[in-house]
């Protein structure tokens, strides 16, 4: 490693170091904290579109460690190259991307251009800089409708519902290719089911800014007295109470999932997809239930109208990622619920939005964002990260 280098910004520490994009999102900051407990020293990048630093102070106050991060658009390949230079990668996980679906469909452009942009613009800087293990978040709608039940990784991807899962689909069609094209390189693609609960100190969890697209959100929310009450998208679907059927599992064992595949990128594995879910379907009505039992707390509801685009039933056969991840999810319905009710209660208006962007939706500062601007004084040391913030 060239002197100039450090790990996590400490000078010795020689832990292997993770790229995360996105580390300041949901999925992202959980998984940086338990990159951390394995005994990894993770760095983020994240243009703050949709998060906010606030989180990525929490994950240190969690971990104990410092986080180096660097708030950089993923399409600013400068500013990129900068933070490679500082930083000696064995592996990326990438999570940085737009993921509203009903957004995708109203600007799909912008959608095609930061997720497809973002990751061709990571895969040359991490080419130029002999990185070469990479671990992607793509998820479950690739499949679009069902053929059957469960999924496997066999059931055919691309015929996507919506923009957002096809810039997934194209990404992971970017990546074989890249592995056919460079037998040096190694590509995990982790097809998430849907992602659930918090960290269990409470101190961190989703916090979308806005009305909530996803059902779990919504739940807290209106349990906390943000929203009057939730809508249930149809009670008509052709499942065992009518609403829609989805596998749930608990942000932590998705975030033990990523640390599980950066074992297997060791063994040089090329490229590989494995879906990362229970196994297990939960309908609407069935998650309102457990969110009661888990924290005493019922959800005034109302039966609204299908969503469009909504798919009836989705769930995953987790049996590959077991087999050749040694990964299964260990975390139930209760403990999902009890440990989002943690996080919400604790924290009603989220991180607080006071140093956060604006979000992706708002459209002045998306743009601007997506359009890639180099700044110089973008990259911030590790040491001076939250001062630039
Ligand atoms: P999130 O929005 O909380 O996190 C994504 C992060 O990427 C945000 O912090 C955002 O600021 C950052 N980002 C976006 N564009 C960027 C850019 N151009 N440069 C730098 N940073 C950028 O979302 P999440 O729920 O944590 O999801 C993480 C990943 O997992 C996403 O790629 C998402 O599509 C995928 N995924 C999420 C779900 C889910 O239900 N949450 C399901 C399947 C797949
Ligand atoms: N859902 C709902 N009300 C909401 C949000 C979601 O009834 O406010 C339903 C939705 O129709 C689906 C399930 O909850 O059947 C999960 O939706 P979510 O958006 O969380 O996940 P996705 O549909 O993307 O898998």
């Amino acid at each position: 490693m060239p002197a100039s280098h450090v790990t996590n910004g400490h000078m010795g520490d020689t832990s292997k170091c993770v790229l995360v994009t996105g580390g300041a999102g949901y999925i992202g900051s959980h998984t940086t904290v338990e990159l951390v407990n394995a005994g990894y020293s993770p760095v983020v990048v994240d243009n703050l579109c949709n998060s906010s630093f606030e989180c990525i102070r929490r994950v240190e106050e969690i971990t104990g460690q410092k986080i180096p991060f660097y708030k950089v658009d993923l399409l600013d390949k400068p500013a990129l190259e900068e933070v490679f230079q500082k930083h000696c990668f064995e592996y990326v996980v990438h999570f940085a991307g737009l993921k509203a679906v009903g957004e995708s469909c109203q600007v799909p452009l912008r959608y095609f251009r930061n997720n497809l942009e973002c990751t061709m613009t990571l895969l040359e800087v991490m080419q130029s800089h002999g990185v070469h293990n990479i671990v992607f978040s793509s998820s479950a709608t690739v499949y679009g409708d069902p053929q059957y039940l469960p999924l496997d990784e066999l059931h055919p991807a691309g015929d996507c519902t919506n923009p957002y899962g096809r810039t997934k689909y194209f990404i992971e069609e970017i990546l074989s290719d890249m592995v056919k094209a460079d037998k040096n390189l190694n590509a995990i693609v982790l097809r998430y089911f849907n992602p659930v609960g918090a960290h269990k100190s409470g101190k961190m969890g989703e916090d979308p800014h806005g009305p909530p697209n996803n059902l779990m959100p919504f739940v807290a929310q209106v349990a906390v007295g943000r929203r009057a009450e939730l809508s249930v998208f149809g009670n008509d679907y052709n499942t065992p109470d009518g609403t829609g059927v989805r596998d749930y599992i608990h942000v932590i064992d998705l975030s033990l999932g990523h640390v599980a595949a950066l074992k297997k990128l060791d063994d040089k594995c090329g490229y590989k997809v494995y879906n990362l879910g229970t196994g297990k379907g939960q309908s609407v009505l069935e998650m309102v239930e457990a969110f009661k039992k888990a924290t005493g707390v019922t959800i005034p509801y109302k039966i609204c109208d299908r969503r469009a685009g909504d798919i009836a039933s989705m769930y995953a056969d987790p049996t590959l990622a077991r087999d050749e991840l040694k990964w299964t999810a260990k975390r139930d319905l209760q403990e999902m619920c009890e440990d989002l009710w943690r996080w919400q209660s604790m924290n009603p208006e989220g991180f607080g939005g006071s140093d956060s962007e604006q979000k992706s939706s708002d459209t002045e500062s998306g743009k601007e964002s997506i359009l890639g601007k180099h700044e110089n004084n973008n990259v911030a040391t590790p040491e001076t990260a939250t001062a630039q913030v």
